[in-house]
């Protein structure tokens, strides 16, 4: 038998090299081969990593008034939307080219369901008779909305080392790929039914390891990589249960002295750990940056989930930096002690403020991120988030909320019927609590940009200018392209009140 894993294009406005490290396919890709399936993995948003310009999808019309198509520079929002992968025909017709017997499609985020249903329907225009498979977190969110598209034969829920090699079984004593899996549908299911029982997760020694290059340069090889799965918190408004399940697993000790020992050597390494909570066994993680380094790897670190600062100390900030950790991106969900009670988190914000002159003392970034729009939220509170960050010597990074089915206040899934998976992700500002407007939550975001652009050491003339009005006005400005030039213009969309506070604040 010969699979092809594909990874379907993806549109948005932005998309980022460990976006598409594509972990979940890899790891499928190896348990095919595992399994005696000859497989080829397709990672077709990589091949064309600054996408091509598309209209703004019908769906996403009420982003229009906020979009300046010619906006350039440090408080710019999105500038228009992309389709990062060949076409769908063209992916179809590469699929095509492989004759496989079977196709599966991984989708890692339901916001890009869209996309694989489209790309199945082009493979099953050109292959009629091929079985189609679709599987990953996007898909176990909502296996209803994948099986009423019709274009999908078999869908894989939960972790793949658990519905993989039963249904390869299973095909290869012909019976139905699903028979006895309760992981695995094939009847067509309505939209809002959702899955059925708690999922069945892979114990540690079965966890599949999952590396990925995301990008090559002369010098420079980028690796994503994860070292654990599942985590015990239960955060109202992460969905990484839903696939992954509640209990923390690490891989065990052979596994990783394996996966360094296969990690590139002759080129600086730049090593993206995409595990969720890194932190939780710092022996265990402390011990993997060690012998990374004793392996004679010249390794730099990051972990774009984030990490834990709550669970971070200056000594431990040191060791991290010291082992090579480039950046610390930390998450700080909300500053609101009742919203983070709602959440089912918690903070504290001296620490969080020592943690970031901790890193900044070593001459290190680092970037707190923080949810935009949470039940609870509103326009006030993040005004008074963004004033805070402000005086931290550390980078803001702004993540709008976004619903998943089957997340804490989102569970009945037949809330998302008729609603577009792409308006599930951060980028389409969707206002899902009602806290605050598609408006607010733009001009959140520039605010963010605003505040990172006044750290920003040196400044060109045209970002001078932009400050100087700023300053001045105390209003948003922006700078646009014009034919052979550049001007400062107002924006004219920004929510005035939440502009003229927090200006009013910081250039006071
Ligand atoms: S947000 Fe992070 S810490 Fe919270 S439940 Fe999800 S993975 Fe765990």
């Amino acid at each position: 038998m010969k699979a092809c894993v594909a990874i379907p294009p993806i549109r948005d406005f932005y998309t980022t090299p460990h976006r598409l490290s594509g972990l979940g396919a890899h790891a499928v890709h190896q348990l095919l081969i595992k399994n005696g399936v000859q497989s080829v993995l397709l990672n077709f948003p990589a091949m064309s990593k600054k996408g091509t310009a598309l209209p703004l999808p019908d769906e996403l019309g009420y982003l229009k008034p906020f979009i300046m198509e010619t906006e350039h520079g440090p408080i710019s929002f999105f500038t228009g939307y992309r389709h990062f992968g060949p076409s769908f025909e063209s992916c179809a017709g590469m699929i095509a080219g492989e004759t496989p017997d079977m196709v599966f499609i991984s989708c890692f985020a339901y916001a890009y369901a869209q996309e694989a249903v489209g790309l199945a329907a082009e493979i099953k225009r050109k292959i009629p008779d091929i079985m189609i498979c679709a599987g990953g977190a996007g898909v176990t969110v909502s296996p209803g909305y994948f099986s009423e598209s019709g274009k999908i034969d078999y869908i894989l829920t939960g972790e793949a080392e658990i519905s993989i090699p039963r249904f390869i079984r299973n095909l290869t004593a012909k019976r139905p790929g699903n028979a006895g899996i309760p992981e695995v549908y094939s009847a067509r299911m309505h939209c809002s039914e959702q899955y059925k029982k708690e999922a069945v997760h892979t114990g540690p020694e079965d966890m599949e390891p999952a590396t990925a290059i995301t990008l090559e340069t002369a010098r420079h090889v980028h690796v994503s990589l994860t070292l654990s799965r599942g985590c015990w918190k239960s955060c109202r408004f992460c969905s990484n249960h839903l696939t992954h399940g509640r209990e923390y697993r690490q891989l065990p000790k052979q596994i990783i002295d394996s996966i360094i020992s296969n990690l590139p050597s002759g080129k600086k390494l730049l090593i993206n750990l995409e595990d969720d909570n890194l932190l939780h066994d710092r022996k265990y993680f402390l011990s993997f940056l060690r012998k990374v380094h004793d392996s004679g790897r010249d390794a730099l670190f990051s972990a774009e989930n984030g990490l834990d600062y709550m669970l971070l100390d200056g000594p431990l900030v040191r060791e991290l930096a010291g082992l090579g950790f480039r950046q610390f991106n930390l998450s700080l969900g909300s500053m609101d002690e009742s919203i983070l009670k709602r959440e089912n988190r918690s903070a504290a914000l001296a620490h969080l403020g020592d943690m970031t002159h901790a890193v900044h003392g070593l001459g290190l970034p680092s970037i707190v991120y923080f949810i935009c729009g949470l039940e609870g939220d509103g326009p006030a509170l993040t005004c008074e988030t963004l004033l805070f960050l402000h005086r931290l010597p550390a980078l803001t990074g702004i993540s709008p909320y976004y619903a998943v089915p089957g997340i804490r206040g989102f569970e009945e899934r037949g809330i998302f019927q008729g609603i577009p998976p792409r308006l599930c992700a951060g980028s389409s500002a969707w206002p899902w609590n009602g806290t605050m407007s598609t408006q607010e939550l733009i001009t959140a975001f520039r605010l963010a940009r605003l505040v990172n652009f006044c750290k920003k050491k040196s400044l060109t003339a045209i970002e001078q200018e932009l400050m100087d009005v700023i300053a001045a006005t105390k209003n948003l400005h922006t700078i646009i392209k014009e034919k052979n030039s550049m001007a400062v213009v107002p924006v004219e969309s920004a929510d005035s009140s939440m502009t003229r506070y927090l200006l009013g604040r910081m250039f006071e």
